[in-house]
């Protein structure tokens, strides 16, 4: 059981249930249990049993199935705790804010009375979204 464990994290302990956690669904490919420092009630996270480090190489099959996983979750934080909306989160690389290098997906409940406040936008300067836009689908394979 623990041969797909190649990176030791916490995650990795909870998948092998050294540590505990409040796990809310698992198959053989995915687990789900609930935040330990929630930034809404039912903050969920959504990870591989097969380690990956985070969004940027994790293979496409568990990706997928992962965010399937995800959906369902989500709709059942909208029934069961009357969640009203939902943001989808994978922090990657420290950067972004990763703390735990062991892909997961955020899935945080949204009420409409909490305090979580999204990035503040910019703007862009004549010519530059297009220059952008270029260099990124030009790399894209
Ligand atoms: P990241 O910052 O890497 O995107 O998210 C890692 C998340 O893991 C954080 O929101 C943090 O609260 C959560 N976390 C860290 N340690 C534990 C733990 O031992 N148990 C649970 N349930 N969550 C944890």
């Amino acid at each position: 059981m623990l041969s797909y464990l190649r990176m030791d994290t916490i995650f990795s302990k909870i998948i092998s249930r050294e540590v505990s956690a409040d796990i809310v669904y698992e198959d053989d490919i995915a687990l789900a249990f609930l935040d330990i420092a929630p930034v809404t009630e039912g903050h969920t996270l959504v990870i591989p049993k097969k380690w990956s480090r985070n969004f940027f190489d994790t293979d496409e099959a568990t990706l997928q199935h992962l965010f399937l996983v995800a959906q369902k979750i989500a709709r059942s934080l909208q029934t069961s705790l009357g969640a009203k909306g939902v943001n989808v989160q994978c922090n990657s690389e420290p950067e972004a804010g990763q703390t735990v290098f062991h892909f997961h997906i955020h899935l945080i409940p949204r009420f409409g009375d909490d305090a979580l406040v999204l990035w503040p936008q910019g703007s862009y300067e004549k010519g530059r979204a297009t220059e952008l836009a270029q260099k990124i689908k030009a790399a894209i394979h």
